[in-house]
């Protein structure tokens, strides 16, 4: 799949050739039937809230981790949000995030009645940095939410000792990382509970918004249900006050349609990047690394360059779309102003928003395209 042994040869193409960054109609293209039918059905029955699709997406979420329960809600942001309601978290806790992530990680921490309390990241993964972690703990710190950035899991062994032994919650933000593993263990498994995001551009993506909470523990699962729900017993009684954060039946049924072909996708995803180390091994670009004991799932194949500017505007004038993974750390954002870091507080992180580019890595690309991007980014890097 995505390969294009019969295309035309890169010679003759080139000078047509394109890359998307992302091409969510190749993928439609790919599981039209399967997306029609599923759609079809939820319309033909018209169970579009609380119906059976978005139970059956949950058992099948839950089984693709091997853990015992997921609950679908309305996107990734929420069910950050939401694990932390059902987590008890104080208000005016500290919560522990790094600073190289999506605004949601934090936001979620905000909005909920906390602080987050910005760290750097590792130079050579992005991933937070365990020592600036364990540095940025003071009495108030009530949990970490460890961010598997670009689809390479944290080192979940490590940080689950320690927030057993400091008495922190731990919540992870997998917003970015379906099916990836850490020695052999997925999101989830070792921590108070992980957060998945559904936005259409994920890994696994819906025709909308949508996310998930994991979890082992069956009260928690439970609470998060009916407080997705309004806080819902039954049609006309409510035991506590919840809100509306339901996953919708379309996108369930979107979903559902789409997680069997996960792991293929994924497969994809891991076989470009391979190809993309070995050339730019070879060529001496610097890529992020990837841990051994860690399954990559690759959302994002990330490098790093001092002319990062220059670099992306070469490439998209040869019609080749890159993106970047984030050019502002949450620290130095004006939504978060009120954190009082200054430009330099956290080195890895700026050094990393200033030099970092995501390349295209999306599982419909074929084996030319692949090859144009390598070519492409070893004329000009
Ligand atoms: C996408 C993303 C989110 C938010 O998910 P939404 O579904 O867009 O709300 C949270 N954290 C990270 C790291 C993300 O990449």
């Amino acid at each position: 799949m995505g390969s294009d042994g019969n295309g035309p040869k890169m010679d003759e193409s080139k000078r047509d050739m394109r890359v998307p960054f992302l091409d969510l109609q190749a993928q439609y293209r790919s599981i039209r039937e399967d997306i029609d039918s599923a759609i079809a059905e939820v319309i033909r029955t018209s169970r579009f809230i609380t119906g059976s699709e978005e139970t059956k997406f949950e058992r099948l979420f839950a089984d693709s981790l091997r853990l015992p329960y997921a609950v679908g809600c309305s996107c990734g942001t929420s069910a950050i949000y939401i694990a932390l309601k059902a987590l008890r978290m104080p208000q005016k806790a500290e919560v522990i995030v790094p600073a190289m992530t999506y605004i949601a990680t934090a936001e979620a921490v905000s909005l909920a009645g906390a602080r987050p309390i910005f760290v750097d990241v590792e130079a050579d993964t992005g991933l937070i940095d365990f020592e600036a972690m364990t540095r940025a703990v003071t009495s108030k710190t009530w949990g970490v939410i460890p961010v598997h950035l670009y689809g390479q899991m944290v080192d979940m062994p490590r940080f689950a000792a320690f927030a057993e032994e400091k008495g922190l919650r731990l919540l992870e933000d997998a917003a970015q990382a379906h099916a990836a593993e850490y020695r052999g263990q997925r999101s989830g498994s070792l921590s108070d509970a992980a957060a998945f995001s559904f936005f259409p551009g994920k890994n696994l993506g819906a025709y909308g918004d949508a996310g998930a909470i994991v979890t082992r523990d069956r009260r928690m699962a439970e609470w998060v249900r009916q407080y997705r729900n309004h806080g819902r017993l039954d049609k006309y009684k409510h035991e506590f006050v919840g809100f509306n954060f339901r996953l919708d039946g379309l996108q369930a049924a979107v979903l559902q349609a789409k997680l069997p072909h996960l792991e293929r996708w994924t497969e994809r995803r891991r076989a470009v990047a391979a190809r993309y180390r070995t050339a730019f091994g070879r060529a001496g670009i610097r890529c992020l690394v990837e841990r051994p004991q860690a399954r990559h799932v690759y959302h994002l194949f990330v490098i790093r360059h001092p002319e990062r500017d220059r670099l992306r505007k070469a490439l998209a004038d040869s019609r080749i779309e890159c993106g970047i993974h984030y050019p502002i750390p949450l620290h130095l954002q004006p939504a978060y102003k009120s954190c009082g870091q200054q430009p330099g507080s956290l080195p890895e992180s700026e050094a990393l928003a200033r030099e970092v580019l995501s390349l295209p890595i999306d599982p419909e690309l074929s084996d030319a395209q692949v090859e144009y991007v390598i070519q492409q980014i070893c004329a000009h890097a």
